[in-house]
């Protein structure tokens, strides 16, 4: 088997705002792996606040290269993820472009979807959130009737004042919103209050409200707040849920930290178990690794998979979006198929 990648800067339609950055790109290497004539691709998608980089994606790259190397066509998924998931203990982000492209890599040798390859049903097309970056009203409100089609709007919240941030919002648009608020609240009192008067403005979940390490308080938090928490910075790896009761109602699982489907899958049917909210995200991907998620999307309460939408070079087909909803192309693998000639030199 043959791995190839390549270094992509996926660019902003707008200028990116959360509580701690803004951003006009974004990059991610997109991964190629091949064996005879089939070809399976996948995504690592590299935002700054992850805290992996371009360099240690490469070097992890190469270690994989030679143990690719030796694998033949009949090769098993879950093996190749086991090998190199003890490669290191970081690089999710490197890990998950991988394990994506295997998945597709294997459906297209059987040439089915990577749905029917991983036993699951058929994903619907289901409603996805759309996200407002921050920004000044005027682009607010452009960014709002850019969103017309989309029945659920996503706000990065946890600035200095998030009260005025969502009576903007209301100005414009009463559709309902999810709150992702960056770790950004410390108090928990005055988290309870917001949470309080999000509810009344049909504010349907909350994300990440408090700080990874103010345990405590967020389950204080879950337990009084009229909306659902979920958890994002607080649970990226299956082995995170495993302290994670009564603290949140839910979780956001992503491709980029949980180290891919395999372990995604995994985190579903432990989420469920504990009768956790399931929610479907992504960090800033491309068309490619959005597709992988696609595939899932039957098993989630809340979708938030709009990144493609946001870019204005998007290299990669894979996912529709219409009236608001996202669905996986029908077709072998995860549908995700280059645009564009990606793969010609390596980094
Ligand atoms: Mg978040």
């Amino acid at each position: 088997m043959n791995l190839d990648y390549s270094l992509f800067f996926l660019r902003f339609k707008h200028p990116f705002g959360v509580s701690s950055n803004t951003r006009v790109e974004t990059p991610s290497i997109f991964v190629k792996l091949t064996v005879g004539e089939h070809s399976g691709y996948g995504e690592c998608c590299l935002p700054l606040y992850l805290g992996e980089t371009i360099e240690g994606s490469v070097a992890f790259f190469e270690k994989v290269k030679p143990i690719l190397k030796k694998v033949k066509d009949d090769f098993s998924v879950v093996e190749i993820i086991k090998t190199i998931g003890s490669l290191s203990e970081r690089d999710n982000a490197a890990k998950a472009g991988i394990d994506i492209a295997l998945h597709d890599l294997k459906a297209k040798i059987q040439g089915v979807s990577c749905t029917k390859l991983l036993g699951l049903a058929k994903p619907e097309p289901l409603y996805t959130s759309f996200t407002l970056g921050i920004d000044t009203e005027e682009v607010m409100v452009e960014k709002v009737k850019e969103a017309s089609d989309f029945s659920i709007l996503k706000i990065k919240a946890g600035t200095q004042n998030d009260r005025a941030l969502i009576h903007l919002i209301r100005k414009y648009t009463d559709k309902a919103l999810y709150v992702d608020v960056n770790q950004g609240w410390k108090d928990k009192h005055q988290a309870l209050d917001l949470a309080h008067f999000m509810f009344e403005q049909n504010v349907v979940l909350l994300e990440q409200p408090m700080p990874v390490d103010m345990k405590e308080e967020m389950a204080w938090l879950t337990e009084r707040s009229p909306i659902p928490t979920i958890a994002d910075e607080s649970v990226k790896r299956l082995k995170d849920l495993d302290v994670m009761d009564g603290i949140f109602s839910g979780i956001n699982i992503k491709l980029m930290k949980s180290t891919g489907l395999n372990e995604a899958l995994k985190m579903i049917e432990l989420a469920r178990e504990k009768k956790l909210k399931i929610m479907l995200g992504c960090m800033a991907e491309s068309s490619c690794g959005t597709a992988a998620m696609a595939q899932l999307t039957t098993y989630a309460d809340y979708i938030d998979l709009d990144a493609p939408l946001l870019y204005k070079n998007d290299p990669f087909s894979g996912v529709t979006y219409e009236a608001g909803r996202i669905s996986a192309n029908e077709t072998i693998g995860t549908g995700a198929e280059p645009l564009m000639e990606l793969f010609e030199k390596t980094i």
